[in-house]
């Protein structure tokens, strides 16, 4: 019963999300995984994050190449870079969701794992 998403399965709000709008998608994912680690999520929410989970399984799948790039552009690289300065010069806390993306982002972002080493 758990269907698979696939490319071929995506809507055009579905492909949207994954693309121009991944940011917002994403920030929200993050918001509804807090929700679920501190027990506050509703069912209804808890299929929302189920449903955007799928969505970022198909953005990591080999077929979807084009997109991991579209998520690594340069603008990406240098809000990265930005959100890593943060971290490294004043040593202020990044926000849950900024230190997630960030750690998302050099998991997809090569170039950038090269010059940003993360504390553990
Ligand atoms: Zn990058």
């Amino acid at each position: 019963m758990d269907n698979e998403v696939t490319l071929e399965s995506l809507t055009a709000d579905e492909m949207r999300m994954i693309t121009s709008d991944w940011d917002t998608t994403n920030r929200r994912r993050f918001e509804l995984i807090e929700k679920k680690t501190s027990g506050s999520i509703t069912p209804e929410q808890g299929v929302e994050l189920a449903h955007l989970q799928k969505l970022v399984g198909v953005i990591r799948s080999e077929g979807l190449r084009p997109f991991v790039e579209k998520l690594t552009s340069a603008q990406t690289c240098e809000k990265a870079r930005r959100l890593y300065n943060t971290l490294e010069g004043c040593g202020n806390d990044l926000a849950p969701y900024s230190w997630q993306w960030l750690k998302d982002h050099l998991e997809s972002c090569e170039s950038c794992r090269t010059k940003i080493q993360l504390p553990s």
